[in-house]
Formats: structure tokens, sequence, C-alpha cells
């Protein structure tokens, strides 16, 4: 349509504060180029100062790493079944496998698109009846949605077993006052390119007690016995975060609270300019429930529509893309059990991410805005 190809809009993009290069300078002009250093213990202390007491960082490569020390903390291994949110991303189940272990998909609940509570008790109580009780569940707080924590959390303490709380996507959220990362046995956070903070790369283990803490960064750093040589009785990892990587960090964590504003403000344009369309629909935030607003997700009324919208987005050069394709109908997870009520397939069918990040401009809102009204008119 325009002569001139108009300015790509971006789903999620970096978004630096400004003070990030000052942080990675000094790393250089102090030498400190290295998985270690002032930065990295700089940034586990404002994630622990910001997160509240109790909470224990080790900052590591990525999300990733973190999930998959987080299962071997929690005691998972060869042969085990662990309990897996299946609308997310495929790095919250791909540790399991590394490991050895099974996935087990659970699906989600209307309100929250999050890990179904009664779902989850079902598959706990028919794989226990089934001889093997779960070592692990993994829930998610998607697209910065918090989950049902006190209904998850009811059922996996009823049962003992621990929670993995995937918090890759909800740095900022909170729940009932409480903040999103603070409610797993162990929590991971994610500082990818597209995440509400970034580091380029990276990602962070949260624990509740600092010895759990102590043993994810031996485990990281290649699992070195203490001897003057290198000396080691169980396998280990190159999962550290660089100095380098974690002064971007420490850059990032002064603008989190800003990040969140304008993902809000974003959630609420969109809101605002569609919501008397009946064929879009948005995901609201239960009482209490606080949504860092990662992404700005719709729900239309069916596929056709919602492949309309992207297709349309598309060509005017803007990029939207389809929710999470659940995990039980993933080809790599299709020889795993699920318990399946519906609605992630139902969502995965007819929901779109929309442009979201905290650098979008109010012309790119509107240059959004339009192209949607023109398909739903
Ligand atoms: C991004 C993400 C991860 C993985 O984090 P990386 O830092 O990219 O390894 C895990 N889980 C969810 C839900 C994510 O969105």
């Amino acid at each position: 349509m325009n002569a001139v190809e108009s300015k790509k809009i971006w789903l999620s993009s970096p978004h630096m504060g400004g003070m990030e290069q000052s942080y990675v300078k000094q790393a250089f002009d102090t030498n400190w180029v290295a998985p270690l250093g002032p930065n990295v213990d700089g940034f586990e202390k404002d994630i622990e100062n910001y997160l509240g007491d109790n909470n224990f960082v080790a900052a590591l490569s990525s999300g990733t790493a973190a999930l998959h020390l987080g299962l071997k903390l929690l005691g998972v291994s060869r042969g085990d079944e662990v309990l897996c949110q299946s609308m997310t991303f495929a790095a919250s189940a791909n540790p399991i496998v590394y490991l050895g272990a099974k996935p087990i998909f659970i699906d989600s609940e209307a309100q929250t698109w999050n890990i179904c509570p009664e779902q989850l008790e079902l598959a706990i109580k028919d794989r226990i009846a089934k001889g093997k009780k779960p070592k692990a569940i993994i829930a998610v707080h998607l697209y910065g949605m918090p989950y049902n924590v006190e209904a998850v959390h009811k059922i996996a303490s009823e049962y003992k077993i621990p929670v993995l709380e995937d918090s890759a996507e909800s740095l900022g959220s909170s729940y009932h006052g409480m903040k999103c990362g603070t409610f797993g046995d162990i929590a991971i956070l994610s500082f990818n390119g597209n995440k509400i903070i970034t580091t380029s790369g990276g990602g962070a283990l949260i624990a509740k007690k600092p010895e759990q803490r102590e043993k994810a960064i031996f485990l990281a750093t290649q699992a070195r016995d203490n001897a003057p040589h290198y000396e080691h009785t169980e396998i280990g990892h190159n999962y550290r975060m660089s100095n380098i990587i974690a002064g971007i960090g420490r850059g990032q964590m002064e603008v989190l609270e800003k990040h969140v504003n304008n993902r809000r403000n974003n959630f609420n344009f969109y809101k605002n300019n569609l919501s008397d369309s009946a064929e879009i629909k948005f995901l609201e935030e239960p009482t209490g429930f606080h949504s860092n607003r990662w992404l700005t997700c719709i729900e239309t009324t069916s596929y056709e529509l919602r492949e309309g919208l992207r297709l349309a987005l598309a060509e005017e050069n803007i990029e939207s893309r389809p929710l999470w394709k659940p995990m039980h109908r993933q080809p790599v997870f299709a020889d795993c059990d699920a318990y399946l009520n519906g609605i992630s397939d139902d969502l995965f069918d007819r929901g779109l991410c929309l442009p979201s990040g905290s650098n979008l401009e109010k012309e790119d809102l509107f240059r959004i805005v339009s192209v949607i009204k023109n398909i739903l008119r």
C-alpha cells in the first residue's frame, strides 16, 4: 500500500534504559571480562532486593539453564515423571528431557490461560494410581499473567510435590501483592532479548535457601570440588552468567518498573481502542492478579479471523504471532501423556499476540489498531 516500506514493528524488542553501557564499561575498565565479577554480584543483589527477603539468586546463562538446574535441585532424574503446563514455550519442558525424565502435560484454565488446578489434581491422582508419583510440577505465568498460585500450591503441598515456577515472562507481575518469582520451591527468570528486561541472553535461578543457591552455582561452574587441582565428583555445566552481560542486567533493573508501566499502557491502549468489537476479547486480571502485560494477547472469534488479522498486520510490516502452540500438540512430544480439557487447543486456534514492546511509540500503536479495525469492519 505505502510506496515506501513502512517501519517494521516488532512483537517485543530490546529496550535499553541508558545506564547499561556504563556498567559494561566498568567491567572492561577493571578487566572483569569473565563469568564472575562485580556486575554478576551486583545484578544478583539487585534482583534479590527487588524480590524481597528469603530469595537467593544465581545469575545464569539462560532461563533454560536455570530450569535445567532447578529440576536437578528438586531431585529429578532418569525415569522420573514431571508435570508441566502444556501451553508454554518449549524451553519450559525441554530440560525435563535433558535429564532423561518424562514430561506429562497439563492443560490450561480459562481464567489465566495457565495450568488448570483441576486437571493438575486429576493427573496427580492418576499417575499415583498408575504407580508413579510425579517428581515435580512446572507452572508458568504465561505472558505475565500469574497462574492460580493459591490453588496450584495447595494441591502441590497436599501431595508433597515441589513446584518449579517458570517466571521467565513475568518479572514485575504479582499475585495479591506478592511478586512472581517468589512462589516456587525454585523459580526461574529469563533475560532473553524479547523479555521484559534483557541482557541479550541470560537467566536466573531463585532459591529459597542459601545452600540451594550455592549448589546451583556449583553445578553451573563445572561442579568443581574444593581442591587445588580440578577434582570432580559430579557432572557439571558451564551455565554461569558473564560479568559483561550482567552489566546490561544492572542497567535494565533500573528501568524494570518503567517497562512494566509501558507494557501495561500498551494493553490499555489496545483495549480502549478495540474492545467495542464483539469479535475480540482481552484476558482480564482476576481480583488480586497483577500482570506485567509482557505481551498483549487477544482472543478472536475464529481461526479464520485470527489468520486474517495476522496476515493483514504482516502486510503492513507489523509482527504478530499466534499464542504458544501447546506442548501436547508438538511433534517432538507426541509420545507424552497429557491431561486435557480443550482450552489450550482452542486458545491456540483463535489467539494472537500483538506488538507489545516497552519502546513502542504512540504512532506505532495507532498504526496497529487501524490495521486491525480495517479487518474487523
Ligand atoms: C523465554 C522463556 C524461557 C526460556 O528462557 P531463555 O532465557 O530463552 O532460555 C522459558 N520459559 C518461558 C515461558 C519463556 O518464555
